[in-house]
């Protein structure tokens, strides 16, 4: 038997991304007003059945089609946040209708348009501004047309004391929603700003040392189960500290730019690339083999080779590099087990003379 969570009832059982923190609300709060709709249809039931206050047959039979609609749309946005605006106007108008049948049909009750007042409030949080808006005219032209067109009792001074207070309550959520939008947006990007600085490389633009080596051991952990092959390139430039002692450090680094992009075209989207020494880049080749590892390396390295750079004076010059490949081995753990490899392989290709590829032996 399933046990009755309220929590996972309010977020319609998705869930949902650290960046989607408003929606997740949004989606909560709907659920609790439709809960609310509903308990309220069966208290209004209730108490209509025992004769202690009378809604009328037609308003309550509007009153349990607005908490059945609450359900459905509670049922349609099970699992799929995608629809949620569509599902929140659905409940706002359903809302409304509900609230204006009570206006036109339950007269004894003088309280009765203070629902509206729910209402706007609601429509703000759920759907935003126009939203609000549409919320706050709707009634104001709702009641005037029951005042004047169908006759529901309605004094004057009720009138104007009504459309006040509603722009009223309705000017106060209006600029409580556009600060907290705004809040809301600015932490967004502060937040995306942090994650940039915390996981990328300032100068090429691809995954620091740590990033590489969180989502490499991620990725790891994942294939330990499936056997997969997974394979690392260790990737260091030749002579590159002459580089910058002829040409200046600034060049030097237009250099290590130019390289990275290059490494990173020749690479899939589904590898990993990360810089993470002054001019060594690692290549984490998740779902791949020695033979295909190497077939990237050479190609990397050709690449790179075909590069055209220039000095400050316009004189042509070629970088190379040396990539040393290895592949893990049942044994190991983690990315830096199989990098060490990597690592002893690119010092075998620099003592081979440099400008090639070598692959680890163990
Ligand atoms: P080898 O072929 O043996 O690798 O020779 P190398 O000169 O490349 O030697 P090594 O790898 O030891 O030298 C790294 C040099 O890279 C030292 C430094 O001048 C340069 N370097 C490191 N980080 C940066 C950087 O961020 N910008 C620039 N312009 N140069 C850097
Ligand atoms: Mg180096
Ligand atoms: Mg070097």
């Amino acid at each position: 038997m399933h046990r009755i969570n309220i929590a996972n009832f309010l977020s319609s059982g998705v869930q949902f991304e650290e960046a989607e923190e408003d929606l997740a609300f949004r989606v909560r709060f709907l659920n609790g007003l439709i809960l609310i709709a509903i308990t309220s249809a069966l208290l209004f039931v209730t108490l209509d059945f025992f004769g202690v206050n009378m809604l009328g047959d037609w308003q309550l039979v509007f009153t349990e089609l607005h908490a059945l609609v609450g359900a459905l749309v509670a049922i349609w946005l099970r699992g799929r946040k995608q629809v949620y605006t569509a599902a929140a106007w659905v409940i706002l108008i359903s809302a409304f209708l509900v609230f204006s049948s009570a206006l036109m049909l339950v007269l004894s009750d003088e309280f009765r348009l203070i629902w509206y007042f729910i209402m706007v409030v609601a429509a703000y949080v759920l759907l935003g501004n126009w939203a609000g808006i549409a919320a706050t005219v709707g009634p104001i032209m709702m009641v005037a047309v029951a005042k004047f067109n169908f006759g529901i009792p309605i004094s004057d001074n009720a009138f104007t004391t009504f459309i006040l207070s509603l722009l009223v309550t309705s000017g106060i959520a209006f600029s409580y929603t556009r600060l907290s939008n705004s809040y809301f947006e600015r932490m967004t990007a502060n937040v995306n700003k942090l994650r940039e600085l915390a996981t990328k490389d300032p100068l090429t633009g691809l995954w620091n040392a740590r990033a590489f080596y969180d989502m490499s051991n991620r990725m790891m952990s994942l294939g330990q189960r499936s056997t997969s092959p997974h394979c690392t390139l260790f990737i260091d430039l030749d002579h590159f500290k002459s580089i910058n002692d002829r040409f200046g450090h600034a060049t030097g680094d237009t250099v290590l730019r130019a390289v990275a992009d290059c490494i990173a075209d020749s690479c899939r989207e589904s590898d990993i690339v990360g810089r993470i020494g002054g001019e060594e880049f690692v290549v984490f080749l998740p779902n791949t083999d020695a033979n295909g590892a190497m077939q990237l390396a050479e190609k990397i390295r050709q690449n790179v080779e075909a590069l055209q750079h220039t000095t400050p004076d316009n004189e042509p010059y070629k970088i190379t590099l040396s990539i040393g490949v290895a592949h893990k081995s049942p044994s190991d753990h983690s990315i830096a087990d199989i990098q060490r490899r990597a690592d002893v392989a690119m010092y075998e290709a620099k003592k081979q003379g440099r400008n090639r590829v070598v692959l680890s032996a163990a």
